[in-house]
C-alpha cells in the first residue's frame, strides 16, 4: 500500500463545518453532538492501491452514490476517488466536488442489473445491457463509465461460463469508448440451487474478461474467502469487500457493549477503527466500500484506513465484536439457505435487518424486504437450516423478528 504524498492536504473538522455552513450539513452536524471550529482535527488522505488488472489505482475506501451530499465533498478531499453506483448521477445531480475535477482523476462505476425481474429472477439481456449503460452515459456528462459492473453477478457455474450475453455487451460498450473495465458484484446463490460467490469469483478470476469484482468479506468469514483474495492477488484481480460491518451499528447502541469497550484494553479502539485496520491489514484486498453518513464516522474510517496496523486494542475490540455477533449478527454466508425446505433468502432478509440495524435506514430496509416474494413468515419453523449456522444464530426467533420489524 502506497501512502499518497498530499497527506498534509488533509481534511479537518473545520472543513466540515464550513461546508455545513455553505450547504445542507447543518442536519448532519446536529446529530454529530457538540462540534468545535477550532478543533481542527486532520482527517489525512488515503491510501491507494491498484484495482487488479484494471490498472487504476483506487483509494482503500471506495465511495458510493448513495453517501450523504455533505459527506462526499469531504471524502473527495479526503482522497476516496471510486464511486460504486456512480451511474445513479446525471450531470445535473453528480456533486460539483466530482465533477469539477478532471475527469481522468476520478472513476465512476456503473450497475448493471437483470433485467424483467430483481437479481434472482431477472435474466441476462445483453442488447437491454448495452441500452442501459449507452443512455445513463447520455444522462452523466461524463463521457464514459470507468467500471462497468455485472450487479449480483451469476446464479452459477455453469451460466458463468455458458451466458455471454454481459460480456458481449460490455465488449460493444467499450469499442464506442463508454465503459473502459469490466468488474462483477457477485452474490451467493445456493437458495435457488445455484453457486456460492467464492466458487464463481474463482472461475471467473481465470477464465473471463472480468478484471475484479466485489463480495461480501468481514472479520470471522470462511476461508473460502481468504482463498478467493489470495488467488485475485495472484492473478493480478481486483477485489473490493462490501458489507463488513456487521453488527457494528447494533454494538454502537447497544449500551452494555459501550461499557465494556470502555475498558482499558479497548482504549484507542472501536469496533469500527479495528474492523476497517484489519481489512486494510490484508494486503491481497484491494479497497472496502462502507457506508459512511457523517463526518465522525468518515474520519474514523479514513484514520483507521491510513494506520492499517492493528494495535492489541484493536484486536482485543474485534474479538468483543466477534462475541457480541455470536447468536445476533448474520454473517451473510448463506450456509443455511440450500438446507430451507420453503426456499427462504434468509441471508437477504437478515441483509435487510443488517439495513435497519447496523446502518439505520429503516425505510430502505422495509423496502428491500417487501419485494421479496416469500419473506420471513413463509418459515414453518422445521429447523432444517439451524445446525449450518456457525454464527449460532436462533434462524427460526430471527426471522419471526425480521418480519415484525420490516414487514
Ligand atoms: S426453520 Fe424456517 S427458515 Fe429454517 S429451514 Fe425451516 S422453514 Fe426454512
Ligand atoms: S443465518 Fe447463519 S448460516 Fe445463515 S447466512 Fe447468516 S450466518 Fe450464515
Amino acid at each position: 500500500m502506497s501512502h499518497n504524498p498530499h497527506a498534509k492536504e488533509g481534511l479537518t473538522r473545520r472543513d466540515f463545518i464550513r461546508v455545513g455552513t455553505t450547504g445542507t450539513a447543518g442536519i448532519a452536524l446536529a446529530g454529530m453532538g457538540a462540534l468545535s471550529a477550532s478543533a481542527a482535527e486532520p482527517l489525512g488522505r488515503l491510501p491507494r492501491r491498484r484495482y487488479g488488472r484494471t490498472g487504476l489505482e483506487i483509494s482503500a475506501l471506495v465511495g458510493a452514490a448513495d453517501w450523504s451530499a455533505d459527506v462526499i465533498p469531504l471524502a473527495v478531499k479526503a482522497g476516496v476517488n471510486y464511486w460504486h453506483k456512480g451511474h445513479r448521477w446525471t450531470a445535473e445531480t453528480m456533486p460539483e466536488a466530482i465533477k469539477s475535477q478532471p475527469r481522468e482523476s476520478y472513476y465512476l462505476e456503473i450497475t448493471v442489473d437483470r433485467v424483467g425481474g430483481d437479481h434472482m429472477h431477472g435474466r441476462i439481456d445483453e442488447e437491454q445491457h448495452y441500452q442501459f449503460v449507452k443512455q445513463a452515459v447520455a444522462r452523466s456528462g461524463a463521457g464514459y463509465y470507468d467500471v462497468f459492473k455485472f450487479h449480483f453477478g451469476y446464479h452459477s457455474l455453469n451460466e458463468a461460463k455458458t451466458n455471454l450475453g454481459v460480456i458481449r455487451a460490455y465488449d460493444r460498450l467499450k469499442k464506442e469508448g463508454l465503459v473502459k473495465h469490466l468488474a462483477i458484484s457477485q452474490h451467493h446463490y445456493n437458495n435457488i440451487g445455484g453457486d456460492m460467490a467464492y466458487d464463481i469469483v474463482t472461475h471467473l478470476i481465470d477464465h473471463s474478461p472480468y478484471e475484479a469484482a466485489q463480495f461480501f468479506y468481514t472479520y470471522g468469514d470462511k476461508k473460502e474467502l481468504d482463498d478467493v483474495l489470495a488467488l485475485a492477488k495472484k492473478q493480478d484481480f481486483g477485489t473490493i469487500a462490501m458489507k463488513t460491518m456487521g453488527g457494528v451499528g447494533r454494538a454502537a447502541t447497544d449500551k452494555r457493549m459501550q461499557t465494556m469497550l470502555a475498558e482499558p484494553r479497548y482504549q484507542g479502539s472501536t469496533p469500527a477503527t479495528a474492523m476497517v485496520k484489519w481489512l486494510m491489514s490484508n494486503p491481497n484486498l484491494t479497497a472496502a466500500v462502507i457506508a459512511t453518513k457523517s463526518f465522525d464516522q468518515l474520519q474514523e474510517n479514513v484514520t483507521a484506513a491510513r494506520l492499517g496496523t492493528m494495535s492489541s486494542s484493536d484486536r482485543h475490540a474485534l474479538g468483543l465484536l466477534a462475541a457480541y455477533n455470536q447468536g445476533t449478527t448474520c454473517l451473510l454466508c448463506a450456509d443455511c439457505v440450500s438446507q430451507c425446505p420453503e426456499h427462504i433468502a434468509i441471508a437477504d432478509i437478515l441483509r435487510y435487518e443488517r439495513y435497519a440495524l447496523d446502518y439505520h435506514e429503516l425505510s430502505r430496509a422495509r423496502m428491500e424486504y417487501n419485494t421479496l416474494t416469500k419473506n420471513g413468515s413463509a418459515c414453518i419453523a422445521c429447523g432444517d437450516c439451524m445446525p449450518a449456522c456457525q454464527a449460532d444464530i436462533n434462524i427460526i426467533a430471527k426471522l419471526k423478528d425480521v418480519h415484525r420489524l420490516l414487514g
